[in-house]
């Protein structure tokens, strides 16, 4: 049984700017897995957006705030009448956080505060670092929830069930209504990207002027049409992602794949009863840089896994260093409680998986270290995560946010959060580049 999502009553006051800022709050918290809530009654938390241009509208303010405390009672107020909050504290000191206009990360940490958003760091495909908030310049797009795969070591279907996909015109709407809001990348994640619309047989659903098939093809090919950089997570190496690499190779989509291998040798793949497993994925992946020649491949392993030998964790490595792969997560394996893998055998010691991470480690720096010493002297567009400091952070289409490397940048002219910039890159280190904005 998953916890009913927080339920959030919105009051929107005043002149259009303020209703951006109203949609820009709601866009956020949808994406963190709000609902909105008709009523003050049975909300978790009340928002109101202020207005405090006129005495009326100061008034009629007011009006809304004590609706709100008498109705619910956990209050939250933004917008310009929060640049007078002891005109409010005074009338409703109950008032749980009184923030002003354009506040929304304020107004956004108040709400975590008063209800959480749902999270858990072991199910939830959101980074825990993006629970905090993502930046408004990058948004994580959910397509469905669920796993129809039995890996030995996940539990995700036990607890989420069997995969079920959202309608192709659902997500296609919250990707729209992200981007209007500022959002410059979509992160589509789900357990399985590449299998979305399975379980809803490929349904078609109306959008804009056209009917979209839930298909991944069909939805990426509609999401790369918005305007944004769409980066693909948890693809699997099936077969029918290769029409998707071709949309990379037309630039609708970023050459980007995060793909969690987990492992190489064929008889640890069974045993972790893995998506795809019999599929050469070498093969493939020379495939994908056949159509996409700068398709950057993410991906993570597990070492340690039980009954992994000296022989399996070899492959692993010889398979790596031919695969050459641009970011990589390695995991020493770990029980999670009720997964099937805790009774297979035999358990490999801690200090040999603990030998097992440092050896892959060291063997994926050198190939991180050669893949982005390629990228020295190209100029590569960069999208600026953050501008303060004396040297602005960003990421080139080949790295995605928490999880990658940083191009770090310098510049002349002052950049903004989510500018999107041409960027000479002038080093390269074992898992940064280093360059300045042309
Ligand atoms: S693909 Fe495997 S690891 Fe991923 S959610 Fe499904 S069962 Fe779990």
């Amino acid at each position: 049984m998953t916890a009913a999502a927080p339920r959030i009553s919105f009051v929107s006051l005043g002149c259009p700017k303020a209703l951006v800022d109203s949609e820009r709050i709601i866009t956020h918290l949808r994406a963190e897995g709000y609902e909105l809530a008709k009523r003050h009654d049975g909300a978790d938390v009340v928002i109101v957006n202020t207005c405090g241009f006129l005495d009326s509208a100061k008034a009629e303010s007011l009006g809304a705030i004590g609706e709100a405390m008498a109705e619910n009672g956990r209050v939250i107020v933004t917008g310009c009448m929060g640049a007078e909050p002891e005109a409010i504290r005074e009338r409703f000191p109950g008032v749980l956080s009184i923030t002003g206009p354009q506040q929304y990360e304020s107004v956004l940490a108040a709400v975590h505060e008063a209800s959480p958003p749902l999270h858990d760091p072991f199910l939830d495909l959101v980074p825990p670092q993006g629970i905090k908030l993502t930046p408004r310049h990058f948004a994580y797009l959910k397509i469905s929830e669920g796993c129809n795969h039995r890996c030995s070591f996940c539990i995700i279907p036990k607890l989420r069930g069997d995969l079920v996909s959202r309608p192709a015109a659902d997500v296609l709407r919250e990707a729209e209504k992200l981007v209007r809001a500022g959002v410059k990348e979509l992160l589509v994640v789900s357990q399985d990207t590449s299998a979305y619309g399975i379980d809803i047989k490929y349904a078609e659903s109306m959008w804009a002027d056209r009917s979209v098939r839930a298909r991944f093809f069909d939805l990426a090919k509609e999401l790369g049409g918005l305007g944004a950089w769409v980066r693909l997570h948890y693809v699997y190496p099936y077969p029918h992602v290769d029409e998707v690499i071709s949309l990379m190779a037309e630039g609708l989509v970023l050459p980007y794949l995060d793909i969690p291998f987990q492992h190489a040798s064929p008889s640890v793949l069974r045993a972790m009863r893995r998506p795809a497993h019999g599929e050469r994925t070498l093969e493939r992946i020379r495939r994908w840089r056949e159509i996409a020649p700068d398709l950057a491949i993410r991906s993570t392993f597990i070492v340690g896994f039980p009954g992994e030998t000296e022989e399996d964790f070899e492959l692993l490595l010889e398979w790596l260093k031919e695969a050459k792969l641009d970011r990589v997560g390695c995991f020493k394996f770990e029980p999670v409680a009720g997964a099937p893998a805790n009774e297979l055998g035999p358990v490999v010691p801690e200090e040999v998986k603990t030998q097992r991470w440092h050896r892959f480690m060291a063997a994926q720096r050198e190939i991180s270290r050669r893949n982005l010493a390629k990228k020295v002297g190209r100029r590569l567009q960069v999208i600026v995560d953050d501008p303060s400091g004396p040297v602005a952070r960003g990421r080139s289409k080949y790295e995605a946010p928490e999880i990658d490397g940083t191009v770090h940048l310098s510049s002349r002219r002052p950049l903004r959060q989510g500018d999107i910039v041409t960027c000479r890159i002038e080093r390269a280190d074992d898992y940064d580049l280093f360059g300045s904005v042309v």
